[in-house]
């Protein structure tokens, strides 16, 4: 769509018009940046930490970058630290997208601009912009590869599916999984698609903590308990690499045929997979990007112009609809690997 530009000048909070001393009131161009990331619970994450780290020294700005692997309190804690400091900006890419309400408001009140990164955040007017692959077009891609997988591998249908939900926290994980139904509902609702546990809502399907373990367990009790004998199961759809990754090893202990799985992250052991031809599809989402265009807009920001935006309509959080940069993620096969990943340092030499 076309670009429009998000209030991000003090004027926008008082509610009057944008005066030409605003637009220009940016902060010292070594000011603090605080960035609060989650946990460990994919492989994007510790690549942002370092990104974050090296590409805000680059650009002049006093980095300081945070996991909060101690969960929801030890994030607060941070953020309320990072104003302290006298951060000017905050990215935050939160563990619990609703429990950051108050630690966000206390930035705000303190003029500090806040970018929600990755994760949105949620029932809190005190975010100014979201940057993030488009979660929704995720979870269609996830759909859609589900469905030319189980075409492509296991003949003509009808076929045996489960679906694996992230964590109920995260922001991300409903638009996952709602992009993902709104592909493969009309194929549940003809008969083409049988979710044979009859687990089929979001609660059912999450994954507390996007843990391993916690996947693993499910899909070992569905296993047991719905595809003894000779019940196959052909497919699978996995938010991300790290949990398709646990629900093979529990198909494989099963004894079962590799059903096709989905992904996300594009993780080294997935891609390997991917290009070996186990894992049939993960997602691309460039980390090197996203840091990349989170750093140009905290140099908007500093310069006090407004924020670049692209979309204004779909990030609804319960309060406001945020102003968001979306960047496009993209879908890959053992078909397509080879291209997609042509200039990535790590994952262009796996594909040869
Ligand atoms: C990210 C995914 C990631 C997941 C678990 C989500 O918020 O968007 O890329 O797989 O967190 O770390």
């Amino acid at each position: 769509g076309a670009l429009a530009l998000a209030g991000c000048g003090s004027s926008e909070r008082d509610g009057a018009a944008e005066s030409p001393s605003d637009a220009a009131s940016g902060f010292d161009a070594g000011a603090a940046i605080g960035v609060a990331l989650p946990q460990k619970t994919s492989e994007n994450w510790v690549l942002a930490e370092q990104l974050f780290n090296d590409g805000l020294k680059d650009a002049g700005f006093k980095p300081i970058v945070q996991f909060a692997n101690g969960g929801v309190t030890e994030q607060q804690n941070q953020i309320d630290a990072m104003v302290e400091q006298g951060a000017k900006v905050i990215v935050v890419g939160a563990i619990d997208g609703s429990q950051l309400g108050t630690q966000l408001k206390a930035a705000k009140d303190a003029g500090v601009k806040v970018i929600a990164y990755d994760r949105l955040v949620k029932n809190t007017d005190a975010v100014d912009l979201y940057v993030a692959f488009d979660n929704f077009r995720v979870g269609e891609l996830q759909g859609q590869a589900l469905l030319d997988g189980l075409a492509a591998r296991k003949g003509a249908g009808p076929y045996n599916i489960e679906l694996i939900a992230g964590s109920s926290d995260d922001a991300n994980s409903t638009p996952f999984f709602e992009g993902a139904l709104s592909i493969l509902q009309p194929k549940i609702d003809d008969g083409t698609l049988t979710i044979v546990s009859g687990q089929t809502s979001f609660e059912q399907a999450a994954t507390q903590g996007w843990k391993g373990e916690n996947a693993q367990k499910r899909m070992d009790t569905i296993l047991s308990g719905f595809y003894a004998g000779d019940t196959k199961l052909d497919g699978i759809l996995s938010p991300n690499d790290t949990l398709a990754r646990a629900a093979l090893t529990a198909v494989q202990q099963a004894g079962k045929d590799v059903p096709v799985i989905t992904g996300q992250d594009s993780e080294v052991e997935s891609v390997k997979s991917i290009v070996a031809g186990v894992q049939y599809s993960t997602i691309y989402k460039d980390t090197r990007e996203l840091v990349a265009k989170t750093i140009d807009q905290i140099k908007l920001a500093q310069q006090g112009q407004d924020f670049e935006v692209n979309d204004t309509t779909s990030y609804d959080n319960g309060v406001k609809v945020v102003p968001a940069y979306l960047l496009e993620p993209k879908i890959v096969t053992q078909e397509n690997a080879a291209e997609v990943y042509a200039n990535d340092p790590t994952l262009g030499p796996l594909t040869k």
